[in-house]
């Protein structure tokens, strides 16, 4: 285990140097792009194809990313466990970082390896049955071999409910890395476990250790993923270190599979309007190809932080917002008050069944 002192960390360096950081596109979606099949475990390839990986991250970097997120997302032993490797979380976890590493240390800059932590696709206690105990276990097993392998930095992301994020970060905390989490607030402006930006804000001063950056990923759009930064930069104010990392448009089934709609101008007004929204490190999710990062880049680097734009202009710029999120920017925080949306437990359960993933659910599934 390595414990790394914050001045050393190319994490904090980076952050405390540079006023936005790039974070990389998606993994999964571009995964399916190389020949990953749906339903397969995209972390086998980290040992089956560690040269596929590898080129995926080369791509990330040579786009201009600062960050790139190691190729482990289900690696937790629960979700390896639907492919018969849950004894394998150490040696797939490890190369996942490794590879990234190679990458990362060949660019000839500073370059940020995240291992990338998602949900165990089980439900928690007291709704579910994995325990606190057994999850946080599950998530410090992941986190000890990203760091073996390299890691800068422990991301969670994706995540839903307080109980995972809770057990996530006091996992990934026991390591010693700066720890980075965000979740998916995919569900009128809410996580599909129902926390809302501001529920977040009062979550993270509660966790132990406290977070690096924490923020919004993958979700339901541009402008959806905007709208939630400006409800995480209200409710966190300036001193948070807020993450954008929003999947490339709305998906939509084309000849039997799923295709993001996002251009990459469409992204690059995002990048904008996400900066002068509060985010310090911004990239992609589901459906963000290099192409779209590198516009992301450009776009990003021929732009001075400016004022946050109004609601009505990112409605303008990148498309409608939810009910429930337009409420909570009105300051509006109650369900009642329409800054609503239940928990939505169907859809948890069908994560847990993996393999070939629903409509809704191949976002989740590879990140
Ligand atoms: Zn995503």
């Amino acid at each position: 285990m390595t414990t790394t002192k914050p001045s050393d960390n190319r994490f904090t360096h980076l952050l405390a140097t540079r006023p936005w950081l790039l974070a990389d596109g998606a993994t999964g979606s571009n995964l399916f792009d190389m020949g990953l099949m749906s339903g397969d475990a995209p972390e086998l390839w980290n040992t089956e194809h560690p040269d596929r990986i590898a080129k995926l991250h080369q791509s990330f970097v040579d786009a201009g990313a600062d960050i790139i997120l190691t190729n482990s997302f289900g690696g937790t032993q629960y979700r390896l466990k639907l492919h018969k490797a849950q004894d394998r979380v150490a040696e797939l976890n490890t190369a996942a970082a490794a590879i990234a590493r190679s990458v990362a240390d060949a660019s000839g800059r500073t370059v940020v390896v995240a291992g990338s932590i998602g949900p165990t696709g089980e439900i928690m206690e007291p709704i579910g049955p994995l325990t606190k105990e057994l999850a946080q276990e599950a998530f410090a097993e992941q986190a000890r071999a990203l760091a073996a392998g390299g890691a800068d930095v422990l991301w969670i992301e994706t995540m839903s409910s307080r109980e995972e994020v809770e057990a996530a970060v006091a996992g990934a905390g026991s390591v010693g890395l700066p720890v980075v989490c965000t979740l998916s607030f995919d569900t009128n402006g809410r996580s599909m476990m129902g926390i809302s930006p501001s529920d977040f804000s009062e979550i993270e001063k509660t966790l132990s250790p406290r977070l690096a950056a924490c923020g919004s990923n993958c979700g339901v759009g541009a402008s959806e993923m905007v709208a939630c930064i400006h409800n995480l930069s209200v409710a966190m104010g300036p001193d948070v270190v807020l993450v954008a990392k929003g999947n490339c448009g709305i998906p939509q089934y084309v000849d039997g599979s799923i295709v993001y709609n996002g251009t990459p101008e469409l992204m690059s007004i995002y990048a904008k309007m996400a900066l002068d929204s509060g985010a310090r490190i911004i990239g992609g999710c589901c459906g963000t190809s290099p192409k779209h990062l590198r516009a992301m880049k450009d776009a990003l680097d021929a732009h001075t932080k400016g004022r946050a734009p109004e609601l009505e202009e990112v409605v303008s710029a990148l498309g409608e917002i939810s009910t429930g999120a337009r409420a909570q920017w009105g300051g509006e925080q109650s369900r009642a008050g329409g800054a609503a949306a239940g928990a939505n437990l169907n859809r948890g359960r069908g994560r847990r069944s993996g393999g070939a993933a629903a409509a809704g659910d191949t976002d989740k599934s590879a990140s």
